[in-house]
C-alpha cells in the first residue's frame, strides 16, 4: 500500500471547473472520505486518483512520484463502484483471480492470492458460486477481493452502497468499516452520504462545488467545522447570528461566556449542534413549533425570544412534549463554536 497525494489538482471540463485546486494527502493504510453534495466533484476527484482523468493542473504522486502522467491501467488501483461490476458468467473465484491474470500473474500465485483474500474476507465457502446467487454484503466482499486481488496501491470506492436499502446500509456499513480498519489498506472512499463517511473514514474531506472546505477527523469536522457549509452539511447546525465582546457571547436573548479558542470582537455567527442544547433548564424560553419522531429521540424545531429557529433534540424522558409548549434551554460555553464566515 502508498501514501496518495493530490497537490493543487485542478480539472476543468470546458466552462466547468470540476475539482477546483484541491490537494489531500492520504496517509499509508489511512481510510480517507470525500463527501459533498451531488455534482461537487467527489467522483472526478476520486477518477483523476485513477488516471481515468487527466489533470488541467497539479500533480497525483503515489509514495511521493509523480504519476500524473502515468495511464490508469499502469497505476495499480482497485476500484469497487456501486452495483460491484460482478462479471456474471464467471464464478467467485475466477472474478477474483481475473485481475491478477490480466496483470499476468501465475495460475498458481493468483489462485492462492484470491483464496487468501476469499479467507481473509470469510466468503471463501462462496468460491464456486456464481454472484448472481449472493446476497447484496456477500457481493460486496467479493466487489472488495477482486479489487484487492492486484495488491493495488489504493483501493477506490465510490459511492458502494447506492442502491442498497437502508437497512442494509446500516449492517454493511459496521461490517465494511470494520474491514478496511482490519485490511489497513490505502483507501479512498466517496460518498454523498456524511452518516457513512463518518462512521467508516479515518479522516473526511468536504468538497463543495469543486473547492475542498475542509479535511479532518470526523470528529474535528463535527465539532470544529471551518465554515458554514461545513457546518450544515455534516449533521444538523444551529447558526445564531451573535455579537461577542470582551469574550462574551450575546444572543441578544442572554449573555454566555463565549469560547476560549477563537477571540473575536464584532459580530459572528455561532453554531449551536442540537444535541448541545440543554433541554429542561436555563434562562430562555423556546416555543415548541414542530416535532419530528425519529426513533430514539425527538428532534424538535423551536423559536427563540427573538425569532430566530432553533433545532434540539429531545429525550423521551421529557415525557409529553406537543407544539406550542415551551421549554426552558440552555447552552454550554464550551458548545458554543464560533464559524468563521464563509468565502
Ligand atoms: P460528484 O461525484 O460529486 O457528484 P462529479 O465529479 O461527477 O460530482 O461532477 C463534478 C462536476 O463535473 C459536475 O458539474 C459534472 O457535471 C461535471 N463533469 C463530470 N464529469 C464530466 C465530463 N466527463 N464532462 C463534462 N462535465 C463533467
Ligand atoms: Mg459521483
Amino acid at each position: 500500500m502508498s501514501e496518495v497525494s493530490l497537490d493543487n489538482v485542478t480539472k476543468r471540463f470546458d466552462s466547468t471547473v470540476a475539482v477546483n485546486d484541491v490537494s489531500i494527502d492520504i496517509d499509508d493504510g489511512e481510510v480517507m472520505g470525500i463527501v459533498g453534495p451531488s455534482g461537487c466533484g467527489k467522483t472526478t476527484a476520486l477518477r483523476l486518483v485513477a488516471g481515468f482523468e487527466t489533470v488541467s493542473e497539479g500533480t497525483v504522486r503515489y509514495d511521493g512520484e509523480d504519476v500524473t502522467h502515468i495511464p490508469p491501467e499502469n497505476r495499480n488501483v482497485g476500484l469497487v463502484f456501486q452495483s460491484y461490476a460482478l462479471f456474471n458468467n464467471m464464478t467467485v473465484l475466477q472474478n477474483v483471480t481475473f485481475g491478477p491474470k490480466m496483470h499476468d500473474v501465475g495460475k498458481e500465485e493468483r489462485r492462492d492470492r484470491a483464496c487468501e483474500l476469499l479467507e481473509l474476507l470469510d466468503i471463501e465457502e462462496l468460491a464456486d458460486r456464481n454472484p448472481k446467487t449472493l446476497s447484496g454484503g456477500q457481493q460486496q466482499r467479493v466487489g472488495l477481493a477482486r479489487a484487492l486481488a492486484i495488491e493495488p496501491h489504493i483501493l477506490l470506492l465510490d459511492e458502494p452502497m447506492t442502491g442498497l436499502d437502508a437497512k442494509l446500509k446500516q449492517t454493511l456499513r459496521q461490517e465494511l468499516g470494520q474491514l478496511l480498519d482490519d485490511l489497513e489498506v490505502t483507501t479512498l472512499y466517496v460518498t454523498h452520504d456524511q452518516e457513512q463517511a463518518m462512521s467508516m473514514c479515518d479522516r473526511i474531506a468536504v468538497m463543495n462545488d469543486g473547492h475542498l472546505e475542509q479535511i479532518g477527523t470526523p470528529s474535528e469536522i463535527y465539532e470544529q467545522p471551518a465554515n458554514e457549509f461545513v457546518a450544515g452539511f455534516i449533521g444538523t447546525a444551529n447558526l445564531l447570528e451573535v455579537t461577542i465582546e470582551d469574550e462574551q457571547v450575546s444572543f441578544g436573548f442572554t449573555e454566555l461566556d463565549a469560547p476560549g479558542p477563537q477571540r473575536v470582537d464584532g459580530t459572528a455567527t455561532v453554531m449551536i449542534r442540537p444535541d448541545d442544547v440543554r433541554v429542561g433548564e436555563g434562562p430562555v424560553s423556546v416555543e415548541i413549533t414542530n416535532l419530528f419522531y425519529q426513533g430514539e429521540h425527538i428532534q424538535a424545531t423551536g423559536l427563540l425570544p427573538d425569532g430566530q429557529k432553533l433545532t434540539l433534540r429531545l429525550d423521551r424522558s421529557l415525557g409529553d412534549v406537543t407544539t406550542g409548549d415551551s421549554l426552558s434551554i440552555a447552552f454550554d460555553p464550551d458548545d458554543i463554536h464560533v464559524i468563521e464566515s464563509t468565502r
